[in-house]
């Protein structure tokens, strides 16, 4: 068999795929930068197909399973984690991608690096490794995905990281500091994913903070995003039980959100005239959402995201964390070797910060507990 030429062949077919499929104003696989370690491309599947792929195996997505989104574990099992939420959103952006006709492969490769560098205990657990980096650029979740899929994540012997393309670590590369380039517009795909990201968290927050008790339905009826939910679903919503009526207007928060965002934005890519130019192009949404989101988003800061049992989750979480990173800068050889070599050229305090990011809730907790009992102490 002629190995080369089935390649040659089998790269046409992805090309030939993409150019049927994809929008002009999509980004194909044939226009990316490559990697940083030239690696010959793969006979069926496109670069963008191969980070997904790489993504979705690595020990740091897995461990995705085992970090809250906004509730912690022991709240029950309904609840989303941080793994259900990137699968919620590379749903809802490939959703939004193909009715685009954008490049899902890229799409999908994106939302699912999106959060993979959330430490453990959400944005409380991020705050409290903040502190510890302050004099050096801070602690950022964004910018530990890329350490991650850049230099802890090691499957291959070749080279460090997973050595993801350009466009895939460039659209997390945004992600860490969106004031920095206000003229830079990332291509639609790195957009849509952001849009899904925003979409997915106020629909199953909403969701989760009714069906764990933080707020009632009658308390979100206040708020025009949920009126305008309740009113496209229908006359029978009000005949519905609260369980019901509480996953219908979830569904509805879906749905509204997708269809404006999508609807808004082809009539922005639809003005033909500025095809030439895609990288102009913005995923939009109406004023009217972008208005009642906020509403929404503000009910959700206040009466969930700082309800007082979250705020004690969030306190008990932090004083854990600064125990942990505490013990291991001063006693640095209690770090797993590959963590122990990085103390020399990076330092004893983003050694420790960058271990205990990549831990789970469950095995923070475990890690405190054991590094505070006896055993642990004198060591
Ligand atoms: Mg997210």
């Amino acid at each position: 068999m002629n190995v080369g030429r089935d390649n040659q062949f089998q790269l046409q077919t992805v090309a030939k795929q993409e150019s049927a499929l994809l929008a002009p104003y999509a980004f194909p696989s044939a226009k990316s930068a490559g990697r940083r370690f030239a690696e010959p491309d793969h006979p069926y599947r496109s670069p963008f197909c191969r980070d997904r792929d790489r993504i979705l195996h690595s020990a740091a997505f897995r461990r995705l399973s085992g970090k809250m989104q906004v509730f912690t574990g022991d709240r029950g099992d309904y609840h989303r984690t941080r793994l259900t939420h990137t699968m919620e959103v590379a749903s809802i952006a490939r959703t939004i991608g193909r009715a685009l006709r954008l490049n899902e492969d890229l799409i999908e490769a994106l939302a699912l690096l999106h959060d993979i560098g959330h430490p453990p205990f959400g944005h409380a657990g991020e705050d409290a490794l903040n502190e510890y980096l302050a004099d050096e650029g801070g602690f950022s979740h964004n910018r530990y995905a890329l350490t991650l899929v850049e230099e802890l994540e090691r499957p291959y012997g070749q080279f460090p990281g997973l050595n993801l393309t350009q466009e895939v670590l460039d659209g997390q590369r945004i992600r860490i500091d969106k004031s920095n380039d206000q003229h830079a517009v990332p291509v639609l795909e790195v957009q849509v994913v952001d849009a899904a990201d925003s979409i997915t968290y106020d629909a199953h927050d909403t969701d989760d903070a009714v069906k764990l008790g933080l707020v009632t339905l009658d308390q979100l009826c206040e708020l025009r995003i949920v009126q305008e939910c309740i009113s496209r679903v229908g006359e029978s919503f009000q005949t519905l039980h609260n369980d019901r009526q509480r996953r219908r207007l979830t569904h509805s928060l879906i749905n509204l959100q997708v269809n404006d965002v999508l609807y808004e934005t082809a009539k922005v890519l639809q003005k033909s005239s500025r095809l030439s130019h895609p990288n102009k192009f913005r995923v939009i949404s109406s004023q009217e959402l972008e208005e009642s989101k906020k509403e929404l988003e503000e009910f959700l800061y206040a009466n969930v995201y700082r309800h007082p049992e979250l705020v004690r989750v969030r306190n008990l979480a932090q004083q854990q964390i600064h125990r942990i990173v505490d013990r291991y800068v001063k006693m640095p050889h209690l770090l797993p070797d590959g963590f122990q070599n990085r103390v020399n050229h990076l330092g004893g305090m983003r050694s420790a910060v960058d271990y205990v990011a990549g831990m789970t809730d469950r095995f923070c907790q475990s890690q405190y507990d054991w590094l505070t009992s006896s055993e642990g102490l004198v060591r």
